[in-house]
């Protein structure tokens, strides 16, 4: 892959089970996991989007924790992991930060488990064909699902996972499931 990728965990906007757009709460088990897979798949950072800046501060000290106490030492391959995790205070906030270290705004390349009227679907085997070649930044959703404004103004939607009628898979389990189509190895 000679594109660069970057993941962004989206706390705002996001819908409420009613559909209002709130701002969900970080928590601790979707940084470690994020920060794994985007390590795994070689994203260049996972970006974990929230505005409340107390809650940028508490990643900050579970980042720090796993960087410079003794859980680093004893367990490095978590400290790898953590180390390609930042936090930001909006999506806008992550793309300028990609823009800066890459040498050009990020394509932006969203996820949700429904369709949307109006958005540009872009297949996996084609959303994979275009990562090879520039520079991505992939949007998961935290709560009910990214705002539809967040899902209309990306450059382009990848299609719900499914496999059959029911469909609530975590944001962690979708995010492994969609980096590995993306950029996963494949069989020769
Ligand atoms: N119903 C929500 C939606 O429509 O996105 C699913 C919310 S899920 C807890 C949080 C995030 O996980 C979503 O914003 C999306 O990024 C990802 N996700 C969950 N299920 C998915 C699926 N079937 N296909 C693609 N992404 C999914």
């Amino acid at each position: 892959m000679s594109g660069s990728l970057y993941l962004a965990l989206v706390h705002h906007p996001v819908r409420a089970r009613d559909g209002a757009i709130v701002t969900t709460s970080v928590t601790n088990l979707d940084v470690h996991d994020l920060g794994r897979l985007a390590r795994t798949y070689d994203a260049r950072a996972c970006f974990i989007v929230t505005p409340i800046a107390a809650q940028r501060a508490l990643v900050g000290e579970i980042l720090a924790h796993w960087r410079d106490t003794s859980s680093a030492r004893r367990i490095p391959d978590r400290k790898e992991a953590l180390s390609v995790v930042r936090t930001c205070a909006s999506i806008e906030e992550a793309k300028v930060a990609v823009a800066e270290e890459s040498g050009g705004a990020p394509r932006t390349l969203a996820t949700a488990a429904r369709e949307i009227d109006g958005a540009r679907v872009l297949g996996f085997d084609a959303a994979r064909a275009e990562l090879a070649r520039s520079t991505t930044l992939l949007l998961f959703g935290t709560g009910h699902g990214l705002a539809d404004d967040v899902l209309l103004a990306a450059d382009a939607l990848l299609p719900p996972i499914r496999s059959g009628g029911y469909n609530h898979l975590s944001v962690r389990t979708a995010a492994a499931i969609t980096l590995d189509r993306l950029v996963g190895e494949r069989e020769p």
